[in-house]
């Protein structure tokens, strides 16, 4: 259970219902917020798609 901790039904399990929203960087709803961005100070949960950009 180590491995891809953040796909499938183990997210859905673990994030019932707290893991989707409005990604704060490119305001998609619905996505996945499960990746942590950092940007200066403050940090905020974003989609796949932000959290993979560097
Ligand atoms: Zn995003």
């Amino acid at each position: 259970m180590a491995t891809k901790p953040y796909r499938g039904i183990y997210v859905k399990k673990t994030y019932p219902n707290v893991w989707r929203g409005t990604c704060p960087s490119c305001k998609r709803t619905g996505v996945k917020l499960l990746w942590t961005k950092v940007e200066g100070e403050s940090n905020f949960k974003v989609c796949k798609h932000c959290g993979n950009k560097k």
